[in-house]
Order: C-alpha cells, then sequence, then structure tokens
C-alpha cells in the first residue's frame, strides 16, 4: 500500500508483568502501523488493549521484542529521549481526560508545549485558538471541576494538538462520554485523520471500531483478527513532522517550567490555608524564634558592653585585704602613699583613690542617708563622670582641703526639692558645713537595679580631715592607656605593693574582664537558644518534606499525566523542588515577619533587643536550603516514577 518505512514496526512484542503468577499482557504481537492510518484496536476488557497503547506511546517497554518508532528502536532510548519523542510525536486523549484538576482549560492544553519550550505568548494562542476551534472559546480559564465529560475531553484534544502531534493515540475516548458527545469526539478524530494525522483508538464499542479504516481485534494479548476496510475518506494528505510551532528556546524552557512549577505551588498554598499553615509552620516558628533568640541574645550582649563603658574600661581595682583573708588590719593597708607610688608606673591614664562612707547628709531639715566617696579628679576619668551643672572636684579643691561637695542626681532630688539645680547651697555631713558645687551626669540604674546616682563626691583630703577618721582607702582604681597592657599594668602594680607591703594585704581585680566575660556568657548563651531554633527550623523542614512525600503520592496521576505529556525526569524534579523552595520561601518570610514583630514586641516590654539583618537573612536562607534539602526526597521519589503505573494510579 504505502512504500515508505512504517511509523511504527512491533517485531514479536510481548509483555509480561511480573505480578504474583506472572501475567502475560502482550504475546507475540508483529504489527506495522503507517502514516495517515486510522486504527481500531478492539477486544474485551483485559485483553491487552491498554498494554499495546503504552507500548506504542513510548509510555511502556515491551519485556520481548523489538518495538520500532519513527525508524528508532525504542529499547535504546534513554528516559528523557522517551519523553521528548512523546512530547514531539504524540498527542494521548484518556478514558478519564486526565487533565490537572488545578488548572485551567487553557493551562492543560498548553502543558506539552510548556515542556516543549515553546515561548508562553505563542503557548497561550495556539492553546486559545485551539479550544476556540474545539467551541470551548469562553471556557477557556475553567477548571476541569466546572466542564462537563465532553468540553474536558475537548480540552484534552485540545492539549493532544498543541505541538501538532502527528499521532494521536487515544484509549478508550469516548468510555466516559454520553452518545452526543461520543460522536462529537469521533468526529473529531475523523477530522484529524483527513488532515493526514495518524489515529489510534482502542475502543470495546463496536459503533467506535466501525469508523476505522483498519480494526485489530485483541484477545488474551494476541491479535485475534485483522480488518480492513475500504477507506471511504482518504487522508487529502500525509503529514510528517511538525509544523506550527516555532523553534524551542532551552534556555527559557527551564525558566517557564520553573514559573510555572512556582505558580502551581502557590495556587496549591492558596487552595487549601490550614494545610499550607501546617506546612509552613515548623519552617514559620523556626525562622522566627532564630531571629527573636539572636535578637535578645545580641541585645543582652551589647546592653553589658553598654554598661560595661559606662563603668569605665581599661580599669583595675587595687582593694585592701589578702584574697580570702578578712582582718581589721588588712582592710587598713591601703594608704594615699601607696597612691602616689602607683602613680609612678607607666601606661597608666589615672589613679583614682577612693575612701567610701555611708552617712547622713542634712539640708535644713531634711536629712539623707547616701554613700560619701572621697576622691581626687581622677575619678572623673576612670568612672566617666562629669558634671552637668556647676563644675567637678578640682585637685586644688584637694589641696586646699576644699569643703565642697558634688551630688548625684537623686541625692540632689532628695535633698533639694525645692530647685533643680541646687549648686552654691549648703549641706552638713557629721557637722560639718559643705557646699554644693556640681551635680554629677544621670547614670541610672545598673543590671541589679542599683541607683547609680544615688551618692555625693568630696575631696578626699577633706574627708580625711573632717569626717572619714583615719587615712586609709577604700580601694584605688587605675584606668589603663590600652586595653592589651592590662595584665602587664596588674603585675606592675602587684610588684611594686609586695615591694612597699612586704606581705600580700592587698586584691588586684581587673573588673572589666569579669564584665566582658557576662557579656561573653550572655552571647553564648544567645548562640545556644539561636541553636535550638535552628534545631525548630530542622524540625520545620523534615515537616516540610514528609507532607511533600504525601503530596508526591497523592499527586501520583498529576505526575503520569505530565510525563504523558513530555515531562523528563528532571522536569518533574524541578516541579518538586520549585514547590518545596517556593513552600520554604514563603515559611522563612513570614518567619522573619514573625521573629522582627516578636523582638519589637519584647523590646516594648523593656527587653534589651538588638536587631541585626544579619540573622534575618540567615534564617531566611536556612528556609530556602531546608526548602532544596528536604524538597529534594519528595522530588525525586516523583521523578522516578514509572509513567504507566502514574497514570493508572486513583
Ligand atoms: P485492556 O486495556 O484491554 O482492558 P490491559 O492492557 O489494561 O487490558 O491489561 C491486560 C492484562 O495485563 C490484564 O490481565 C491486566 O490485569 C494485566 N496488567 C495490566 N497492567 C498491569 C500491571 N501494571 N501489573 C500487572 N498486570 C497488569
Ligand atoms: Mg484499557
Amino acid at each position: 500500500m504505502t512504500t515508505t518505512p512504517p511509523l511504527f514496526r512491533l517485531r514479536s512484542v510481548s509483555r509480561r508483568f511480573t505480578a504474583i503468577g506472572g501475567v502475560v499482557a502482550l504475546d507475540d504481537i508483529s504489527l506495522d502501523i503507517h502514516r495517515g492510518e486510522m486504527i481500531a484496536i478492539t477486544g474485551v476488557s483485559g485483553s491487552g488493549k491498554s498494554t499495546l497503547m503504552n507500548i506504542l506511546g513510548c509510555l511502556d517497554q515491551p519485556s520481548s521484542g523489538q518495538c520500532l518508532v519513527d525508524g528508532r528502536d525504542t529499547a535504546t532510548l534513554e528516559p528523557d529521549e522517551l519523553a521528548a519523542l512523546r512530547n514531539r510525536l504524540f498527542g494521548f486523549i484518556f478514558q478519564r481526560y486526565n487533565l490537572l484538576s488545578d488548572a485551567t482549560a487553557i493551562e492543560n492544553a498548553e502543558l506539552p508545549a510548556l515542556y516543549a519550550g515553546v515561548p508562553a505568548e505563542w503557548r497561550r494562542a495556539r492553546a486559545s485558538e485551539l479550544l476556540s476551534r474545539l467551541g470551548l472559546g469562553d471556557r477557556l480559564y475553567h477548571r476541569p471541576a466546572e466542564l462537563s465529560g465532553g468540553q474536558q475531553q475537548r480540552v484534552s484534544i485540545a492539549r493532544a494538538l498543541i505541538n501538532d502531534a502527528e499521532v494521536i493515540l487515544a484509549d478508550e475516548p469516548t468510555g466516559a462520554l454520553d452518545a452526543a458527545s461520543s460522536e462529537d469526539v469521533l468526529r473529531q478524530l475523523e477530522e484529524l485523520n483527513r488532515e493526514g494525522r495518524t489515529i489510534i483508538i482502542v475502543t470495546h464499542d463496536p459503533q467506535v471500531a466501525a469508523r476505522a479504516r483498519r480494526l485489530i481485534h485483541m484477545a488474551d494479548g494476541r491479535i485475534a483478527r485483522h480488518e480492513t476496510r475500504c477507506p471511504e475518506n482518504p487522508p487529502d494528505h500525509i503529514r510528517t513532522g511538525t509544523s506550527a510551532s516555532p523553534p524551542p528556546q532551552p534556555g527559557r524552557r527551564h525558566l517557564d517550567m520553573s514559573i510555572a512549577a512556582a505558580r502551581t505551588a502557590l495556587r496549591s498554598l492558596w487552595r487549601d490555608p490550614f494545610r499550607t499553615l501546617l506546612t509552613l509552620f515548623g519552617v514559620m516558628i523556626g525562622v522566627a524564634s532564630v531571629i527573636a533568640m539572636l535578637a535578645v541574645g545580641e541585645g543582652g550582649a551589647e546592653a553589658t558592653l553598654a554598661r560595661l563603658e559606662k563603668m569605665g574600661t581599661n580599669l583595675l581595682t587595687v582593694r585592701p585585704g589578702a584574697p580570702g583573708v578578712r582582718s581589721t588590719a588588712d582592710l587598713t593597708s591601703l594608704t594615699v602613699e601607696d597612691v602616689q607610688a602607683i602613680r609612678g608606673i607607666e601606661g597608666l591614664t589615672a589613679v583614682s583613690p577612693v575612701r567610701s562612707l555611708r552617712t547622713t547628709l542634712r539640708a535644713g531639715a531634711t536629712d539623707y542617708i547616701t554613700m560619701v566617696h572621697g576622691v581626687w579628679p581622677d575619678v572623673a576619668m576612670v568612672r566617666n563622670w562629669r558634671a552637668v551643672t556647676g563644675r567637678f572636684i578640682t585637685a586644688e579643691d584637694v589641696a586646699d582641703y576644699g569643703a565642697v561637695v558634688m551630688l548625684g542626681r537623686t541625692v540632689a532630688h532628695n535633698l533639694f526639692p525645692d530647685t533643680p539645680d541646687p549648686t552654691g547651697r549648703l549641706l552638713v555631713i557629721r557637722n560639718m558645713p559643705f557646699q554644693v558645687i556640681g551635680i554629677l551626669s544621670t547614670r541610672g540604674a545598673d543590671q541589679w537595679g542599683n541607683d547609680l546616682d544615688d551618692l555625693a563626691l568630696i575631696p578626699l583630703s577633706a574627708g580625711f580631715l573632717r569626717i572619714l577618721g583615719k587615712p586609709y582607702l577604700s580601694s584605688v582604681t587605675v584606668k589603663v592607656d590600652q586595653a592589651d597592657r592590662m595584665a602587664t599594668a596588674a603585675a606592675d602594680i602587684d610588684r611594686l605593693m609586695m615591694a612597699r607591703h612586704g606581705i600580700r594585704n592587698f586584691q588586684i581585680a581587673d573588673s572589666a574582664a569579669a564584665q566582658q566575660a557576662l557579656s561573653e556568657s550572655q552571647r553564648s548563651f544567645a548562640m545556644l537558644l539561636g541553636a535550638v531554633a535552628a534545631i525548630s527550623l530542622l524540625v520545620g523542614g523534615i515537616g516540610v518534606m514528609n507532607i511533600m512525600l504525601v503530596g508526591v503520592t497523592e499527586r501520583t496521576r498529576e505526575i503520569g499525566i505530565r510525563m504523558a505529556t513530555g515531562a523528563r525526569r528532571r522536569d518533574v524534579l524541578t516541579q518538586f523542588n520549585v514547590e518545596a523552595v517556593v513552600v520554604c520561601g514563603l515559611g522563612g518570610i513570614i518567619g522573619v515577619a514573625l521573629g522582627t514583630g516578636a523582638a519589637l514586641i519584647l523590646a516594648r516590654n523593656g527587653f534589651d533587643v538588638v536587631i541585626r539583618p544579619g540573622p534575618a537573612v540567615a534564617a531566611f536562607g536556612c528556609a530556602f536550603l531546608t526548602g532544596v534539602i528536604f524538597g529534594w526526597l519528595p522530588a525525586r521519589k516523583a521523578a522516578g516514577m514509572d509513567p504507566v503505573s502514574a497514570l493508572a494510579a486513583e
């Protein structure tokens, strides 16, 4: 009849399933099918029709024998090459339509073109043209559930034609349709055959079979009968190759696919908000807690550092009394002479002796008990103190035994409630009159809640002369010029003091180091909290993976449809990877917002909080990575599916 090589050539093809007992679905089939034929395959249920169709359509492979499609042995083709062949050569029409239930008519129709790498505008235009030609012009944006059976089947015909397929493989295309719709579909198929396409219809309906020009009757996996009738309407011409579509663009193909996958992901997230919330929950909470924990931890460490600055930095404190020994003799061991000697050591910015006494201050009829410190002017530099009004204690005040006093804000408020600035006023300490010369800058409270403004300063000399009694010191604080010279300075002072006293009746403390350690430990606590939060992110990721694995099982048929329409393994892999990344990315964004919000609320409630972009970016990055890593397993599961069994899934 024809001299061109056959489109399909089957030689002794058998297909056995390794189910219990072993099923022989096809048994030694040999068959040639030429371009432009219209063939019906009939037979009772279970006779092997669908199995034969799947082998012709490169969805399945023979167990033995040879199947040549367009001259190529399908056994020699890689899965991706088979996918490309399906995509280019075949249009499938199924009994159950097999449309993507979440996608619109137009999106369903354009699916094979998406996998062919055809530009989006062209896909859209061609899909809507085909649907309009099939009478669905006003149903372009309807979903399958909003269409009748006949309309759904017409969408699947449009899908079969979008890549201008040469061969239409229809497995029971009218099986689920009423008489009128069946007739409609059959007329469409006849029309396509007249255009020169090869049509292969599987049917058990004799009415349908009667329309074909060649009839293959199957029984028990064998060809029982072969009928050829005289063609009533021979094709105008024989089609070879595809025509209308522009050349595919491989680079864009991947991008277009990823966009479509992201859209699918967002749509399925949108459709079931409760499930979405559950899916996102783990990632959201994980990201939010990482951000909030680190903000609080960092805030605590920063606040400690700030207090440290306020207390003065690079400080060494010399106290009387040997470590662990407490005798009155020891507590009187530190003297002004020691201070003069320490002053001779190099590399010290300031040396500040202090003698403190808790006593009563009286102004008029008002009494107030506070700490009175006898100091040198050096204390200003060591403690970062300054006068906000009036002036600070000077060297002259010390030299002259001046009866002057500086007040902390709290003391000033209590003794002189009538005036904001009591500079120049008089008060009495232990029956001695002192003149107020200035108010100290406000310092607030320390981390234990002690009021740092509840104190009074007088010149050390005047203190010894008038109120403090014996001239020994409570402590000497030394400011070292450089942080890295702290240890050297401490050693120098220790040597000097040992030389002067002969015994260790003093101690030297690096107060900054203690605070530094506190701040360090706060930071590591914050890191620990962050790590706990990161673990919750991990758990969130595993949750996403779990839900996605369930999703892959639920969507088995969708995967089958995608594969039948030309999706390669990598496309399915991309689909699920992109979906996981979209889910986790969305969870990450919401998590960043939640975490920042939580940190702000904590800040309002008195917590020290520092919100940095670093942890937010890192946590979002983690969420993104979680998507990539935990989406991989479900994606691989999806991509590894066998098209035939995926399509057969419920
Ligand atoms: P038809 O489409 O003619 O109704 P099929 O081609 O679907 O028949 O099936 C032919 C035979 O192969 C049946 O006996 C069926 O049970 C068996 N079969 C089909 N697919 C499988 C499978 N995946 N595993 C095991 N047996 C199968
Ligand atoms: Mg069947």
